[in-house]
């Protein structure tokens, strides 16, 4: 049986002190929580802050890429040593934003996932297919490149401390969520892909999230479906309330 993992991107928002303030609601808040597994991702600047303020609590820290790289001459960037000293245990990797915005591609996604799998942490792989994509059919072809590009030469024992974010980049962000059916399709799609590599019993024990505006309103029918594990949430994760209010769902079930 999956457990569920709701995590909060808060991408570039959120000062230092807004940070620890959100992260000191959501402890609160998540008290009594005791099956789905609560997660958020501040910036590196608010982590360790945000580290303090979670320690002891329902509540783990993530961050929101590395570096592939030890250390080195690597300007604005930030390795797997750091953000584990700190004390993060999940780290996104390849997200569309990533993508879109910094050149990720499924070979850095790729060198990304093995670094935070060797020091012991674990990633949230992004993967998801844009709207052209979508209208053009070629669905199903993105996400197994994006499959099998993450998972090439992760043994079925790494695999098996990974989460998948599911995150059809045209809802990421624009309010438009997939419908219920379309997320469980994709994801269905994903697990099997997984199944092919690692087999079936691999495919069972992980878990994919969804992503793409996932709120309040829409996460319970969201998380009903049998291949949605839990959700990776931007926009509706920077209020408590409306974060908290996704938990519940997944607690409720
Ligand atoms: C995300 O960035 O991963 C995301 C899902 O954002 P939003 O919830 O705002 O669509």
């Amino acid at each position: 049986m999956r457990s569920y993992i709701i995590a909060g991107n808060w991408k570039m928002n959120k000062t230092v002190a807004e940070s620890v303030a959100l992260a000191k609601e959501i402890v609160e808040k998540t008290k009594g929580i005791s099956k789905t597994e609560v997660v958020i991702a501040p910036t590196y600047l608010a982590a360790a802050k945000v580290a303090d303020v979670i320690k002891g609590s329902n509540v783990k820290l993530a961050v929101q890429d590395i570096h592939w790289k030890d250390q080195g001459a690597f300007t604005g960037k930030v390795s797997v040593d750091m953000v584990k000293e700190i004390g993060a245990e999940y780290v996104i990797i390849g997200h569309s934003e990533q993508r879109q915005y910094f050149h990720e591609t499924d070979e850095t996604v790729n060198l990304k996932v093995k670094k935070v799998l060797g020091a012991g942490l674990k990633p949230i792989i992004c993967i998801g297919e844009t709207l052209d994509e979508r209208k053009a059919g070629k669905l199903e072809s993105v996400l197994t490149a994006q499959v099998e590009g993450a998972y090439k030469d992760i043994s079925n024992g790494d695999a098996l401390k990974t989460v998948i974010a599911y995150e059809p980049v045209w809802a990421i962000g624009t309010g438009v969520v997939a419908t219920d059916d379309q997320a469980q399709e994709a994801q269905k799609s994903v697990r099997s892909l997984v199944a092919k590599l690692y087999g079936e019993a691999t495919a069972e024990a992980i878990r994919i999230q969804y992503g793409g505006s996932m709120n309040a309103g829409n996460a319970a029918g969201l998380l009903a479906q049998n291949d949605i594990d839990g959700g990776l949430i931007g926009g509706a994760s920077l209020k408590a309330d409306t974060f908290f209010s996704i938990i519940e769902a997944a607690e409720k079930r």
